[in-house]
């Protein structure tokens, strides 16, 4: 770096430019990649002028039988076509067969033993759970059978005649299935058995079969649910009668519209309370309460109704060990009430939180995308799950059992909260195609819950958001990582790869490529013009265009086609200062530059071997040049200059007299991704400057490029990447000159000293084990 290069200005200048086969230019615009723009979709990312969507609207009595853990149901669906297509036969979504027992979901998955195995794996791997839908009756309204087959999750519905655009029908269907148990068997939906007291915690979803949905993307979206690619459903109005035992209490998507059969007075008046409560939860059935509950099971049965207007899907959930609060929330000109049901396993954790989280929640998601517009939004408590539906969803964070908890299990239970409860927006409302492209629910929400998180508490430690913590995933083997742009069903390193590199590409956006501001007002622009609709991610990236004048194409191509990694490097940085030709600076400078150079070690040592030289002998032997110096300036060179500086213009004479560094910068793209360069300062009185080039500078050689910088200061260091916002992956190639990073070992003695009983204790264990020893020891 403090190598300085004097340059002599010439007149007129050459540049070269690198060139790249135009097919792999990271800046060629997105054309192929993308559908082409119609009259559904257009090429600015918004609905067309032609833009329809199917409706489909439920009529469902349940009921939830405690004793065998199974739900019977039957159901009217209302089908409106509102595409421009006849339709011949509907595709209905039989979720529940993926646990059926001739489900291709287990055959499908790789496994193998090794030479250790647990009890709990093996089991599961015996498991014979017959979970599948059985199927009553498909009929029309008036009770006439349809012909229909069924193929592993979908069933086709064959219609004596096509159903016409604008055409509306009904089907009815019966049905029932045994509850997979979640300790056991996973799911999504499921029951947690409680084997102290004898009873049940139900959180029931996809439970009744489901329209698929129709539209000019996928024609049917019929591919088969395997486990991983979510839902795909259609928006409609649901009212919905769930018949439990008379003490549970119902948690579910939608209003209660019979309150006055289900609920106590005490928890009218309690359940009234909370509609005009903001700031702290009122509780309607207590602790106690559902502890006394507990105790007995209630043989009568109670039906709890509930209707819900606009939503894609329906989820309940029902225990008589529920803990029940709710507050209300001011949304724009909304009030929707905030709600939680827990057992009392999750206290002292979901009484303090949930319900403040949920109300959180729904005002931050709101800010960043659209006014929250349900009615209610819940938080229901079922162990190691989180998992969402419209209005409801079902979230882990359990406490020990002594009622101390790590910080750890705080902030996964209230992440997982916020993160639930955000998928209202994406994808319940804002209603992607989960089954086809997971990252579009779950990157756009993780990312929301990043902004979300930080709203919540200044340093709230997030797990993914910020573009340093992908920086492992991004540097890992290629073998093991898919691009974003991928089927759900075949996506590798789930986590990083649908939810954290797509949040982080997002915060990226926001931070470093396009700012808050044009960033936000597109982000909001996509919420908006998407709410209640069914978005592509063609939809997603041309509105982020549209609405903030940023060409992204290359952003597009580069974070979600490819797996390439962000690592930039300095490769080299030469300085430069002008040949001013001025004799009196010049030849100083020239001086300074000669005797700074260190000296040669042979010449340090003839000092004092050589005794006595031959001119120190004979100094007849001397002429001009040993007592000429070449540093001295003389009329002639003063006289030179003069001429020299008469002949330029005085924009010239002022480009010459700046006194000026110039810095020539190399850099590499060695991590293939192009990003914006960011270029920090130091300068030798201690002060830095920042310098943000565009990924621009890499359009025509994405490889390396260079760069010149001049400042009147001298600069003592480069640095890439100050802020930690374009997820390098590589720190050491960042700085010029290179810099050592200090890194600590650790030594040890033996093992004994290494996990000692006291470690294995969390915070707030310690802190009562170490009060109870300041008492002994009184
Ligand atoms: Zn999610």
């Amino acid at each position: 770096m403090r190598k300085l290069l004097i340059i002599t200005l010439l007149l007129g200048a050459t540049q070269l430019f690198a060139q790249d086969n135009y097919n792999h230019n990271k800046f060629k615009q997105l054309k192929q990649e993308l559908a082409t723009p119609n009259v559904y979709r257009t090429a600015s990312g918004a609905p067309g002028h032609k833009y329809y969507q199917q409706k489909a609207s439920y009529v469902i009595d349940i009921t939830l039988d405690d004793a065998k853990q199974t739900v019977t149901g039957k159901e009217t669906i209302t089908y409106k076509n509102n595409s421009p297509d006849a339709l011949p036969y509907l595709w209905i979504q039989l979720d529940q067969n993926v646990r059926a027992q001739d489900s291709e979901t287990k055959l499908i998955k790789t496994n193998a033993i090794g030479s250790k195995m647990s009890f709990d794996a093996l089991a599961s791997l015996h498991n014979n759970f017959d979970g599948g839908f059985k199927l009553d009756a498909v009929t029309d309204a008036s009770g006439k059978e349809l012909k229909y087959t069924i193929n592993k999750t979908m069933m086709r519905i064959d219609l004596p005649k096509a159903l016409m655009p604008g055409a509306t029908t009904s089907i009815k269907i019966g049905w029932w299935y045994n509850v997979n148990n979640r300790d056991e068997i996973g799911g999504r939906s499921g029951y947690e058995y409680f084997k102290e007291d004898d009873n049940y915690l139900y959180t029931i979803a996809q439970f009744y079969p489901r329209m698929a949905v129709y539209n000019e993307v996928e024609g049917w979206q019929n591919k088969q649910f395997l486990g991983n690619g979510e839902f795909t459903l259609t928006f409609g109005d649901y009212k919905v009668n769930i018949t439990v035992p008379a003490d549970h209490i119902v948690g579910a998507t939608g209003t209660l519209t019979n309150a006055s059969s289900v609920l106590t007075s005490e928890q009218r008046k309690r359940f009234k309370k909370a509609q005009s409560e903001y700031v702290t939860p009122v509780i309607i059935v207590t602790q106690e309460e559902a502890e006394q509950k507990e105790k007995t099971k209630d043989t009568k049965t109670k039906t709890w109704s509930f209707s819900a207007t606009n939503v894609r899907d329906f989820a309940f959930a029902s225990s008589r060990r529920f803990i029940w609060d709710a507050m209300a929330v001011k949304v724009g000109d909304n009030t929707p009430l905030a709600m939680s049901y827990y057992p009392k396993e999750g206290n002292p954790l979901w009484e303090q939180y949930s319900t403040k989280v949920v109300a959180h929640t729904i005002t931050s998601y709101s800010n960043h995308t659209i006014d929250y517009p349900y009615p209610v939004a819940i938080s229901v408590h079922s162990k190691s799950i989180g998992m969402e539906y419209p209005m409801i969803c079902f979230n882990g964070g359990r406490p020990n059992e002594d009622g101390t908890y790590s910080e750890r299990t705080k902030y996964a239970m209230i992440g997982v909260i916020i993160h639930e409860v955000g998928h209202n927006f994406f994808p319940m409302i804002i209603n992607s195609d989960e089954r086809q492209w997971t990252w579009m629910d779950e990157g756009l929400n993780t990312f929301t819950q990043y902004l979300c998180e930080q709203e919540w508490e200044r340093g709230y430690p997030s797990k993914r958001g910020p573009a340093y913590k992908i920086v492992d995933y991004m540097k890992g083997d290629k073998k093991y990582i898919s691009p974003i742009m991928i089927n759900s069903e075949s996506i590798m390193q789930f986590g990083n790869n649908a939810y954290g590199k797509p949040a982080t590409a997002l915060n990226i956006l926001r931070e470093t490529v396009m700012g808050r501001e044009l960033f936000d007002f597109a982000y909001k622009t996509y919420a908006e013009r998407w709410k209640f609709k069914h978005p592509t991610p063609a939809d997603f990236f041309r509105t982020m265009e549209d609405a903030s004048g940023v060409d992204l194409d290359w952003f597009w191509r580069g974070w979600f086609f490819t797996t390439d990694h962000v690592d930039i490097a300095i490769t080299n940085a030469k300085w430069f200062k002008i040949d001013t030709k001025n004799p009196d600076v010049e030849k100083a400078i020239t001086k300074e530059m000669k005797e700074s150079k260190p000296e040669f070690i042979g010449d340090t040592r003839n000092k004092t071997a050589i005794k006595e030289t031959y001119d120190e002998r004979d100094p007849s032997i001397n002429d001009f040049y040993d007592t000429y110096d070449p540093y001295q300036v003389i009329a002639l060179d003063k006289h030179e200059y003069q001429k020299y500086i008469s002949k330029l213009t005085e924009a010239d004479v002022k480009l010459l007299e700046g006194d000026y560094n110039y810095y020539t910068v190399d850099f590499k793209n060695l991590g293939g991704l192009v990003m914006p360069v960011i270029v920090n300062f130091t300068f030798k009185d201690g002060t830095t400057e920042v310098v943000r080039i565009p990924a621009e500078i890499w359009k025509k050689n994405d490889k390396e490029v260079s760069k010149v910088f001049f400042f009147k200061k001298e600069v003592i260091s480069i640095g890439l990447d100050p802020f930690l916002e374009t997820a390098d992956v590589d720190f050491s190639n960042n700085n010029w000159p290179p810099q050592m990073e200090l890194s600590k070992f650790k030594l040890y003695k033996n093992k004994k000293y290494g996990w000692g009983a006291g470690e294995k204790e969390n915070p707030m264990q310690r802190a009562k084990h170490s009060e109870e020893l300041e008492k002994e020891e009184k």
